[in-house]
C-alpha cells in the first residue's frame, strides 16, 4: 500500500482504501470519494495543474 494525494480535495488517501482511482497520462490518482473521482474525470487538467 502507499499514500497518495487526492488531487481534487488535497486529502491524503491510502491507495488500498481509496474510494476510487483513475489513470490519466500514465499516472494513477486515488480519491477519497466517488464525488472527487467524478470531478477529476470530468476535467483532470484542472486539478493536475495545481500540483
Ligand atoms: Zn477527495
Amino acid at each position: 500500500m502507499a499514500s497518495a494525494k487526492d488531487p481534487v480535495c488535497g486529502m491524503t488517501v491510502e491507495s488500498d482504501r481509496a474510494a476510487g482511482s483513475a489513470e490519466f497520462e500514465g499516472t494513477t490518482y486515488y480519491f477519497c470519494s466517488g464525488g472527487c473521482r467524478a470531478s477529476f474525470v470530468a476535467d483532470p487538467r484542472k486539478y493536475i495543474r495545481q500540483r
